[in-house]
Formats: C-alpha cells, structure tokens, sequence
C-alpha cells in the first residue's frame, strides 16, 4: 500500500460524496491499520447522507462495518475471542469504540450502548481525526477497538452480508429472550429484519411470519427460513392480523419485532402479539414520527411487553462471527448483500440503497470505476 490512501469523504447532509487523499497515519503501540477488502452501503448510510442522525460530525468517512487484511500491528494485537492476531491475517473489528466502562449507564445501569463517550467508526468520527470509517483503502484501529480474525471458512462477502444487521439482530434476539418452540413475527424485510428471520430460525422458533416489501425481499426472507410473508404494499393490516391469528390458535405470536423504523408498524405490532407477548422496537434507528396507540388495547390489557434494542455490544459481535462460521454455509448471508460498488459510485450506491433496488450496498475500495 502506497503512502497515500483513497477514501470516500461524505461532506455533509446532501452533498456529493468525494473523492480525497489520505496520509498513511502513524500506528502507535496497540494499534493497527486495516487493508480494507469490503464495506458496506446501508441503511444507517442513507440516513447519515439525509443528515437525519445528530451529532454527525461531518465530514466523516462512513462505512461502520467493514473487513479486511492487517497491514501492519505495533505490538501485540489480541482479538475478542482471545487469539493473537498479526499482519497479514483476515480480520474484522468492532464498530463501536470508546464505551468508557465509567459512566452511569455503562457502570450503574449496565447498558453500555447509552454510554456518553461511545463512538461508532463511520457515523459518530469525523475524517478531520483520520481513517475512522470503511469507505477507505485502509482503516485505522486504534488503542482498545474490539478485533477478531475474520473465520476461515467465512468470506468477505457473507460477512459484510450479515454486517451490522446481522449485529443488531443477535442484540435483538437476546432482548426477545426468544425460546425454542415460540412463535415470531418480524415486521421489515431489510438488512436487519433478514438477518433476525434467519436468527429465529437456527435459534428454534416454530413458525417465522414477515411483514415487507419489495417482492424480491419476501423471497429472500423465505430463504433465510421465514415461513409465511405478508406484502405490506398488497396487504391491509386487518388482513394480516386476522391470518396470524388465525395461524397461531386465535393469539397473536410470542414474539413481535419492529425492524421496520415505520410509525405505522408500531402502531400494528402490538396487536400481532398475543396477550403477554414481547414486543421487541429496533428499526426506529431515527425518528420516524409520532405513532397513534391506544395504551389500553395494545398495551395495559394486553399485558404487553414492550424492549427498546439499541446499537449492539462486542458479545453480539463475537456471537455474530460465530454464527457467520457455524450457518455460513446453509444460510445465504451473502445474498443480503446486492452489488458490489467502487468509491466513485458511493452516490449511486447509496441512491440504490434509498430506492431499495438493493438491500445493501458492498463497496471495494479498490476497484476502479475507471478500470
Ligand atoms: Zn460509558
Ligand atoms: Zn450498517
């Protein structure tokens, strides 16, 4: 790797992606820089280039979840599952960094994704500081970042397939504390709502229902282990109710996930649920706007329980890797992933991804759009 590394720079909220140059950064003792080999385009892109997250500060480099080989290591370089990684070695890292283990809600509350200090490379690093994001040639880990060789028998391409969906959907199975034999409903058919179907069933569930749309995402939840879908844009939430009802001895399911980020699907997903259900909230990733609920039908007397899952810790990541290893080859993660794009097309990918023509955008920064 020359000295000067390319990166695709998002400026701010609107504004063209560009092309700038970096200088290769300084590795200090416990850090590393990473060959990138893929990242990602998704949905949390979109919502960044709409400029509909705060505290962005742009211009970043995005791309959170990202793979590659190690280029160089100052020191000993130990990954998450307790091995010794060194250059040259396929590796992934996670995205979330600078949790502080201090703050009241990692030390008093336990809830380490609402700590004050964490960072997300790709969303909350600015370019300003360096190569904190995988629409990059390289990446820098710095001091801390959670690592871990990339398994052998994983690709770079079902990893980035399962990517950070596949993150928050081990999060949000463990939230749903879903058990074998129990039923799901998952309303979303993108990145996230895939990867959950998939989870659900490796993880024992009896009957897997999906709400979403376009076509072709239904028959990729089928894939992924979904037993009946619903075409939200041919379907009325009347008609769906009444057939998992009916589905499921008149109750509604044991589990309801919103992996749709649609104040409609929330104010649908209670009644889905059967009485003394969990209802599991992880697609409002941004805000979507108020939802009309009637607190006594969809939650008192239902005896509704409602979980919040937001972002995802380095247990969820390490249980990732472990599942992209052990299912890797039976479920079709790779196919979450659509094209694959150059850093000159990040526009157009991130256009693809808005129009949902693709579930996810991969990005090699080292092809050429030039060829
Ligand atoms: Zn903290
Ligand atoms: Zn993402």
């Amino acid at each position: 790797m020359s000295d000067r590394i390319l990166a695709a720079v998002m400026p701010g909220p609107r504004r063209p992606i560009e092309i700038r140059e970096f200088d290769r950064p300084d590795v200090p003792h416990g850090a590393a820089l990473l060959r990138t080999v893929r990242s990602e385009v998704c949905g949390t892109d979109v919502h960044l280039w709409h400029g509909r997250l705060s505290g962005v500060p742009y211009p970043i480099i995005p791309g959170h979840v990202s793979a590659g080989i190690l280029e160089t290591v100052h020191g000993s370089l130990r990954g998450i599952d307790g091995a010794e990684l060194r250059e040259g070695d396929r590796a992934v890292f996670f995205d979330v960094h600078r949790a502080c283990g201090r703050c009241r809600p990692c030390v008093v509350h336990r809830t380490p994704t609402r700590c004050t200090a964490r960072r997300v490379y790709g969303i909350t690093d600015s370019a300003e500081e360096g190569l904190f994001g995988g629409w990059s040639q390289a990446v820098y880990l710095e001091p801390g970042v959670h690592t871990a060789r990339l398994p052998d028998s994983v690709t770079f391409d079902q990893y980035i397939g399962g990517g950070c969906g596949l993150l928050t959907a081990v999060h949000i199975i463990e939230r749903a504390g879903l058990r074998a034999g129990e039923s799901i409903l998952v309303q979303g058919t993108g990145a996230v709502g895939l990867s959950t179907i998939a989870l659900a069933r490796v993880g024992g569930a009896s009957v897997i229902f999906a709400i979403g749309a376009p076509a072709d995402r239904l028959v990729l939840a089928k894939r992924l282990g979904a037993d009946r879908v619903f075409d939200l844009t041919s379907t009325t939430a009347g008609e769906r109710l009444d057939r998992v009802r009916a589905l499921t001895h008149g109750e509604g399911v044991d589990v309801v996930v919103e992996a749709a980020g649609s104040a409609r699907a929330f104010e649908e997903g209670p009644f889905l649920a059967r009485d003394g259900g969990r209802y599991v909230v992880a697609g409002h990733y941004t805000d979507a706007g108020p939802s009309s609920v009637n607190a006594h039908d969809a939650i008192n007397r239902k005896h509704l329980d409602i979980r919040g899952c937001w972002g995802s810790e380095p247990r969820h990541f390490l249980r990732a890797l472990t599942l992209l290893e052990r299912y890797g080859s039976t479920i079709p993660f790779g196919a979450i992933g659509g094209r694959t794009y150059p850093l000159e097309q990040l526009d157009a990918a991130l256009a693809d991804a808005e129009a949902m023509r693709i579930t996810k955008a991969l990005v090699d920064p080292w092809a050429s759009a030039r060829g």
